[in-house]
């Protein structure tokens, strides 16, 4: 008899509760460049409520409710907020977290690390107990076992705690069980790195397939190669280092690869930023690793990540020497060209963790590199980190472009950026989940 009363009242209450959960916040006089492709659009209000773009148009044609934060947008720029798509969080540490937002990343794809301690980070981000961005989130990685039991046996104490949780996959029952057992923690995507064998690689992805377990690999060797890759259906490609086998394919199956990555559901993340940062000059690095560069960027270090990297400087002996390395990111460069020319679909990330990338302002960079290194045009650099990310996780329609309906992760810019991609960086407000997260006024860059 009641019944329909107290559910009456309870529906009141949660509709209440949603209405004054988030004040409305209209952005007014902004250039939108929405990500779509389209043209950026002056004059334009964009309305936000409850964590979702609401309305995008032109001024004076968006109601803007009672109660609604304004916030004066004239001479500045608006694009979707951005992803990291290829982060270590528990190299970064908790207290990280901030830096990130603060660089206008509200979205990131952690490729490995501590599942149970990030977990809880992205819950508490979630709530807004810290801040930090959307994670999406891998776990332990799945290695090569030959390789893992090597580098295990250098006994690089900082190191210990990470090769401890990767997975070594030799055989094909390996590779089905590492496969199982991180279905079952309920991850967002599997990482492999080192790809074990041909048969126990081909039987990894097929056990992937089967949970519908997205997979992110490093380019897997030559006797499996891009085709086998393709194959098998990795579904990303992260760095470039192997790309190089793309120039040495014939010319008529490197025009069939090309057009075939660019078809498939397949995206690669150069980590460029990361590559590039193997020939930064030895001292430089020794200095950014021990806290005496006077690099303004290294602020933004955290202590876990200082550490991070000087447990890799323990390591450096076994680097490829800088020559043959060169050569492999010359050539990696030269394949991405071609797979580009051919529209294969980028994502861009960064490798956080690696020596000596700061947060943040990493991504910034590697938006840098996508456009003078690779020849993307600004929008297209802007899309690898907004986006094409979305896409790669299906969330297309939901994040990723300023429209309404999407999710309200936006980049408040006092310079275009697509006039000069370096204008990524002059950040004058972000907003994370409906929120404005922070303002700055009058900075520099
Ligand atoms: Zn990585």
């Amino acid at each position: 008899m009641f019944a329909p009363v107290v559910q009456a009242l309870l529906a009141a209450a949660a509709l209440t509760l949603t209405v004054h959960a988030q004040t409305p916040v209209a952005i007014t006089g902004v250039t939108v460049i929405d990500g779509t492709g389209r043209a950026p659009q002056p004059g334009t209000t964009v309305l936000v409520r409850d964590g979702r773009i609401v309305a995008v148009g032109r001024d004076g044609t968006v109601p803007i409710p009672a109660r609604t934060q304004r916030i004066v947008g004239r001479g500045k720029y608006l694009i979707a907020g951005l992803w990291d798509a290829h982060v270590h969080l528990s190299a970064l540490g908790r207290d990280g977290l901030p830096t990130l937002v603060q660089h206008g990343i509200t979205s990131v794809r952690d490729l490995g690390g501590n599942l149970a301690t990030v977990r809880t980070w992205r819950d508490a981000a979630e709530r807004g107990d810290v801040l930090g961005p959307r994670m999406r989130l891998a776990g332990p990685i799945v290695e090569n076992a030959f390789w893992l039991k090597r580098v295990r046996e250098l006994g690089v104490a900082g190191l210990a705690r990470d090769l401890e949780e990767r997975i070594p996959v030799s055989t094909d029952a390996d590779a089905v069980k590492a496969v199982d057992s991180i279905a079952a923690m309920g991850v967002d995507v599997l990482k492999l790195r080192n790809a074990p064998g041909t048969s126990a690689y081909a039987a990894l992805l097929a056990a992937a397939q089967r949970k519908g377990l997205r997979v992110a690999g490093h380019q897997p060797n030559r006797s499996i190669g891009l085709a086998g890759a393709l194959a098998a259906g990795q579904r990303s490609i992260e760095h470039i280092e192997g790309l190089g086998e793309v120039e040495s394919l014939p010319a008529a199956s490197r025009d069939s690869i090309a057009r075939a990555y660019a078809a498939a559901e397949i995206w690669i993340t150069p980590t460029l930023a990361a590559s590039f940062g193997r020939f930064v000059a030895e001292s430089v690095t020794v200095a950014r690793v021990a806290g005496t560069s006077s690099d303004a960027d290294l602020s933004l270090v955290t202590e876990t990540l200082r550490a991070f990297w000087r447990a890799q400087r323990e390591l450096k002996a076994y680097d490829a020497p800088l020559e043959q390395y060169a050569g492999m990111v010359t050539g990696g460069l030269a394949g991405l060209r071609v797979l580009r020319a051919a529209g294969v679909k980028l994502m861009a990330g960064t490798d956080l963790g690696v020596l000596t990338l700061t947060p943040g302002q990493s991504l910034h960079q590697e938006l840098k590199l996508l456009v003078d290194s690779l020849g993307l045009t600004p929008l297209e650099a802007i899309q690898a980190a907004t986006l094409e990310p979305a896409r790669y996780f299906g969330q297309g329609d939901v994040m990723g472009t300023v429209e309404p309906g999407r999710l309200a992760d936006l980049v408040l810019l006092r310079a275009n950026p697509l006039a000069d991609i370096r204008n990524i960086g002059a950040i004058d407000l972000v907003m994370l989940r409906g929120r404005v997260v922070r303002t700055t006024e009058g900075g520099r860059r």
